[in-house]
């Protein structure tokens, strides 16, 4: 086995000599390039507490009237070509190569000065053991490295199975989540007075947020944040 030393060599090493874009397969120093993101990863106005696209840079009618537990949400890019194919391959097609450069837009651009604890959303344990792997969990890791933030990827965690979040309206959905989410007991002190950055890779309704955000406050979290790469329209 390499040692750290060596293995960051290579990889230095590697990157040096560049690879195809992941999206348009040119060649180049970066995973995704720099046309590509100009192309396809506009900033466009959000809601600042949901990132909901907008006319202009404000809050969302839903924010307003029922603001969420986290303070603001960064999404990276809005859910479509050529990213959604990138996090299918990511989640479906076990491409698990795709993290990083994943985190590394997501990273782009970021603010992150009072962040001091990187989170991921926890996958349900049925859908954990099907694909043997947490998408948020690996692009929360490279984001938390690219950021030189410390993670903590197994302080929250989903211990209850429930029906699936597909197909049900928003208060359905909501419902079906209360209490599914549960702060490690032994890594509750982690938390305290922290403001922690919740990492998922797609925001949709955002009450898997909202639930999980709650659950870090509840167990003694100062501020939650959520980071995204892509959000639904
Ligand atoms: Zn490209
Ligand atoms: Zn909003």
């Amino acid at each position: 086995m390499l040692g750290h030393q060596a293995g960051q060599g290579l990889r230095q090493t590697a990157r040096a000599l560049g690879g195809p874009c992941t999206v348009c397969r040119q060649w180049g120093l970066d995973a995704v390039c720099a046309s590509c993101l100009q192309l396809h990863a506009k900033p466009r106005p959000r809601c600042r507490r949901c990132a909901e696209p907008l006319a202009i840079e404000g809050l969302c009618a839903e924010c307003t009237a029922d603001p969420p537990p986290f303070l603001r949400t960064h999404v990276a890019v809005d859910y479509g070509f050529p990213w959604d194919r990138l996090i299918a391959d990511l989640k479906f097609g076990g491409a698990t190569e795709l993290a990083r450069p994943l985190a590394a837009m997501l990273a782009h651009g970021l603010t992150h000065d009072c962040v001091s604890l990187v989170v991921p959303v926890p996958l349900a344990p049925r859908r954990l053991r099907e694909r043997g792997f947490n998408q948020a969990a690996l692009l929360a890791g490279h984001a938390a490295d690219l950021l030189q933030l410390p993670p903590a990827a197994t302080l929250l965690q989903r211990p209850v199975e429930r029906e699936r979040q597909s197909g049900l309206t928003r208060e359905a959905r909501l419902r079906n989540l209360r209490g599914v989410f549960m702060v490690d007991p032994a890594q509750r002190q982690r938390l305290a007075g922290r403001h922690v950055a919740l990492v998922d890779d797609v925001v949709t309704t955002g009450a898997t947020a909202r639930e999980a955000a709650a659950e870090l406050l509840r167990a003694g979290a100062a501020q939650v944040e959520l980071w995204a790469v892509a959000r639904t329209a």
